[in-house]
Formats: C-alpha cells, structure tokens, sequence
C-alpha cells in the first residue's frame, strides 16, 4: 500500500478528496475553518515534494445542481491564506476545461475543483463519474474520514482508477491509527466509557464493543433502561420502555465475554430539567416520584474514576449526565480529568463523538487527551465494527 510519507509526487497531479464542509454566515464568511486547517498538512505535504494538489470536497447540501450558495468559490481565498499561495478555481470538478486547466498546473500550483455535490452521480456513487474525476489527477489521496462510511465516487469508487497510486491523507491516516490502536491491539485494560441519553442509538456500538473490552462503563440517560429492567424506580428519568430487554442481554453477554459493566449506583436527581432545578443525591434506583437523574452521584463517580485511571486504553464516546447544565456537568467532567490522568502516566485515550468531544472542549481536557476525533458518523459505524468503504477502497479490501 502506497503512503503519503514515502510515494514520489515529483510533478503528479494529486487529487485529494478532503473535507471542506464548512459553516458559513449569511455574509459567506466561514465561522470555523478547523475542517479546512485540518488538511493543509496534506495539501502542503504534496507540494513540498514537487506535487500539484488538485483538492475536492462536497459542501452543503445542493438540491438539484449547480446552486451559488453552495459554490467552493466563497472557500477558495481563505484556502489561499493558509497555503500562503494562489489556489486556482475551477468551473467545475469534471470536464474539458478542468482537465485541461489540471494538466497544465506546473509543481507547486494548487487547484480547487467546484462542489462534487454539484453532480448528483458523486452521491450515487456512479462509476462513470469517478472516472472523469479522476482522469485530472495521477494520483488519488483519500483525507476525508468525515465521509468515509459513504461509498461516494469521490471518498470509494474512484479508487479502481488508481490501483497502485491510492493512499491515505494524514489526517485519515491517524484517525486510523489511532482508532485501530484501540480497537485491534489496545494496551490492557481496555475501557470504553459510553454516555449519552439512550441505550437505542448505541446498541450496535456497545455489542461490537463487548468483543474488545474489559470495563464498560455505562452512563448518562441509558442508565435508568438498566435500573428499570432490574425493577427499579426511576422516578420521570429517561428510560426506553422498549429496551429493558436488550438492556439484560448486553448485561448477560458481558458476564459471559468477562466485560465488567460499571453503571452509577448513586444519582443527581433533580425535580425538573432545567440548569437551576433543586437537586439530591439518591440510590439510581430508588428515585422519588416527580424526580429524574441527571448526573452520576458522588460514589459512583469515585468508582469511574478508580476504573478509568487504571485503564491502559480508554475510549470515550458521550456524557455521564446532562453536562449543558452546570449543576450536571460534575461527572462528565471528573471522567474527562480521569481519562487526562490516565494519559498522562501513559494510558492512549480516544474521545469520539459530538457530545464528548464538546464537554472535552468545553473542560479545557484537550490537550491531556491521546487523541479527538471529530469524525462523527464515520466514527460510530467504525466503532460498531462497520467496514468503511473510503478505507477500505485506499487499502484495497
Ligand atoms: P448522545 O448524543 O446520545 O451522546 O447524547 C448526548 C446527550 O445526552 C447530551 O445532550 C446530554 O445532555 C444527554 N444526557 C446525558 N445524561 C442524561 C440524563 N441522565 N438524562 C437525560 N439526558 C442525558
């Protein structure tokens, strides 16, 4: 398999498929360019070796075609900035003049290719487009793990145009790695922390996870699916009927696997949700009429952080409470500085997913954290054990 680091990219023409899904406010300035900032490794890497990176990335949502609203163009002068040289536009991402205007970039010139999304055949994923995209370039670069679970011609199907000439980004590449060094070959104890509100929408994910794991640690809203299986109260908490079930048959495949589940045993329950609601610590399965749990209480956070700093991995995916609310932010936050210590007396952690990557930020935990993906749904079909066809394609399974 080729690679960034080592493929000769003297005067290639270098098709990277990045994503430069970014906001914009109604003046067309972008109001968060970390998607953009995040490619220019890449974009650089190829120059630096005599290359002509050639870039394309969806944007928005176009409907039915060509729409300005959604053109590269509002992106291409800040793209400029950060490269520190002109990027040229194109007109489009396939055609004559594209291709004729991709051939005659010289070394060290870089081109930006009009909104793939501009042609519906990107998402249908058709062959004959992915050809056309690809005769612009001598080789494909795949840097947008964002879109990696889509078998877009763009991010899969123009890979079988470049059969010894495909390779990862940078970015791509270390999301990779470091999801693989959790999942494949973790250092043990391994320990996934998996919050949020509901059991449904991370049923898939916490079964692929039983195969790897040694602790699971259960928090947030799904808690109260388990407490109520178990015939416990849980007052007006978040609870899904319709999983009590499922929830005993993760309980029993993790004894069977040797998974040691930990869920909170003490709760913050408040008597409304709101930030300002009186609250009080009580047994999460014993909460009063009228009264839901929020947060995890003082002992089960004791009993988190005692797991998560004896954990050589860790992997967190999602609050332990309703951390929006200050008053119920007191968990989430001692798990984040657990998960710091543990990394800093060596422990490799991964915080994935919107929501944990948030309380991340928002704690100022970033830095003491191994690694932050920011990939979201190709993060969870990863985790859930899914192949994704824009790694796959690069690896040639
Ligand atoms: P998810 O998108 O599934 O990761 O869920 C994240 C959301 O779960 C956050 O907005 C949290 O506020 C919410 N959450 C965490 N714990 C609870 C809880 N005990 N009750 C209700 N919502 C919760």
């Amino acid at each position: 398999m080729q690679t960034i680091e080592t493929y000769d990219f003297a005067g290639k023409k270098a098709l990277i498929r990045v994503d430069f899904n970014v906001p914009l406010d109604e003046n067309f300035v972008i109001t968060d360019d970390t998607r953009m900032r995040a490619a220019v490794d890449t974009i650089n890497k190829v120059i630096a070796e005599g290359g002509s990176p050639i870039i394309m990335s969806h944007f928005g949502r176009p409907k039915a075609g060509p729409d300005p609203k959604y053109s590269m163009c509002h992106l291409v002068s800040h793209l400029s900035e950060l490269l520190g040289r002109e990027v040229k536009m194109a007109p489009d991402c396939i055609g004559a003049e594209v291709q004729a205007m991709a051939k005659a970039l010289k070394p060290g010139e870089v081109m930006l290719l009009e909104n793939l999304r501009f042609h519906p055949e990107e998402e249908k994923g058709t062959e004959s487009f992915a050809e056309q995209l690809a005769a612009n370039g001598d080789c494909w670069i795949n840097d947008a793990f964002g879109t990696a679970h889509r078998a877009h011609a763009s991010t899969a199907v123009m890979a079988k145009f470049f059969p010894n000439d495909k390779m990862f980004g940078y970015l791509i590449e270390s999301e990779v790695a470091s999801l693989d060094k959790v999942l494949k070959n973790p250092q043990r104890p391994l320990t996934a922390i998996m919050g949020g509100a509901k059991v449904s929408s991370k049923i898939t994910i916490i079964e692929n996870l039983l195969d790897k794991v040694d602790n699971l640690i259960l928090g947030g809203g799904m808690t109260y699916t388990f407490v109520k299986a178990h015939g416990g109260e849980v007052g007006n908490s978040i609870c899904e009927l319709e999983y009590l079930d499922t929830a005993l048959a993760i309980e029993k495949k993790a004894a069977e696997k040797g998974v040691k589940i930990y869920m909170a045993t003490d709760v913050v329950a408040a008597d409304a949700f709101s930030p300002d609601a009186n609250t009080q610590v009580v047994e999460a399965s014993a909460i009063p009429e009228g009264w839901q749990g929020l947060d995890a209480g003082p002992n089960s956070i004791a009993m988190f952080k005692d797991v998560i700093e004896n954990s050589g991995t860790i992997l967190w995916n999602g609050p332990v409470g309703v951390f929006e609310f200050e008053k119920f932010a007191v968990g989430s936050k001692a798990v984040g500085e657990a998960i710091v210590t543990a990394t800093s007396k060596g422990a490799f952690s991964l915080v994935g997913g919107g929501d944990s990557v948030s309380c991340v930020n928002q704690f100022g935990f970033a830095d003491g954290v191994s690694y932050i993906s920011t990939a979201g749904g190709a993060l969870l079909e990863y985790l859930e054990g899914q192949v994704l066809p824009g790694v796959a394609a690069v690896r040639g399974e």
